[in-house]
């Protein structure tokens, strides 16, 4: 009897303890919320590494079913529908991202803004369709995140007038790989990396030393721009390629102007290193929306964060915490030992 527990004390150990010898990477893709999620964790045991990465993927599902703009059953969908006529009570976790979109949007005098929905909503980039001047013109003055009316007591929103929209499209999946990388680490996993399409998470290194982390090249689909060695850090692109069309030479891409109600033609690619997804995922859109200059600007006032910005002219831009290729053999190639 006595052996018997102490066999089973032995088995419950190697369970909980892993051993470094025999850990792994385990690898998985799959497609949620319209792009591709991935997740590779470094663990001592296969079936806990299988485990977490189901859990993984349900929590995509499960913020997917949440905060989907066009799932009639999502509680963002409630939202749009009835907070223009009275304060719609959501739940805690949909409140507080609101909150952090409303803070993105003071922080970037309204670059970036949820409320960009009430015009964004009239494209449809895989049918190609896109609203007119007039119809723009129409819609407009919906767009302003001044409109959203939060009550934390209550925990409601309202908005303040007809026609508002909002979408979490900029900052739900950064969230998403915060969430799963938690999951992770409660895991025991001490390596990780988790990508939402152009949001990242790394959780420690690559055995010792850091992800390559690639920026794909705007124009040439297989191509990277450039390469970073990065370990313990979220990591955000924004692109114009990502879901476009072009009509009458004029591209018509995901990322949208609140002032003018138009996809923004000034920058093509736009990244934001930092601590957490949601927020590199937030910067990411709104330094995208505020191009080369005034997005540098706002990243220099953030500690921590760092970017890279691409102009319509092909030029790149970064802030002054990252070195520039030309004197970084580091930023191109994997330190050799
Ligand atoms: P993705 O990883 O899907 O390319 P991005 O982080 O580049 O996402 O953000 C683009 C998404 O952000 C759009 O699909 C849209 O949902 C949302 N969005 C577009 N323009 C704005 C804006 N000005 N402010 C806030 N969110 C925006
Ligand atoms: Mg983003």
């Amino acid at each position: 009897m006595y052996r018997h527990h102490l066999l089973f004390c032995f088995a419950v150990l190697t369970f909980l303890l892993p051993s470094s010898a025999s850990a792994e990477w385990y690898q998985e893709q799959q497609d949620v919320m319209g792009t591709v999620i991935s997740v590779e964790i470094w663990h001592a045991n296969f079936a806990v590494a299988q485990q977490c990465k189901r859990q993984v993927f349900d929590e995509m599902h499960r913020i997917d079913a949440l905060m989907s703009p066009y799932k009639t059953g999502s509680e963002l969908y409630r939202l749009n529908k009835w907070a223009a006529d009275y304060p719609v009570r959501v739940g805690d976790e949909l409140f507080s991202l609101i909150e952090r979109a409303q803070q993105i949007s003071e922080l970037s005098d309204g670059a970036f803004d949820i409320t960009f929905a009430s015009v964004g909503h009239m494209y449809n980039y895989r049918r190609q369709i896109h609203p007119s001047e007039e119809e723009i013109k129409a819609k407009l003055a919906a767009i302003d995140y001044h409109h959203i009316i939060l009550n934390p007591e209550n925990r409601t929103v309202h908005f303040s007038r007809p026609g508002v929209t909002i979408d979490l499209g900029g900052i739900a999946k950064g969230y998403a790989v915060d969430n799963s990388i938690e999951i992770l680490a409660r895991c025991g996993a001490t390596n990780a990396l988790v990508s939402a399409g152009g949001d990242s998470r790394i959780l420690g290194d690559k055995g010792g030393r850091p992800w390559m982390m690639g920026i794909q090249h705007p124009r040439k689909r297989e191509e990277v721009a450039l390469v970073l060695p990065l370990s313990d850090t979220a990591i955000s692109t924004s692109g114009d390629y990502e879901r476009y069309f072009i009509d009458k030479g004029e591209r018509h891409h995901h990322i949208i102007s609140p002032r003018s109600g138009k996809s923004i033609s000034t920058t093509i690619s736009a990244t934001v290193i930092g601590p957490d997804a949601t927020t590199t995922d937030a910067l990411s859109t709104t330094i995208f929306v505020l191009g080369s200059t005034g997005g540098v600007e706002l990243v220099e006032t953030l500690p921590g964060f760092d970017a890279i910005i691409i102009d319509s002219r092909g030029q790149v831009h970064y802030s002054s915490g990252l070195q520039t290729p030309g004197n970084s053999e580091e930023a191109q190639e994997p330190k050799k030992d």
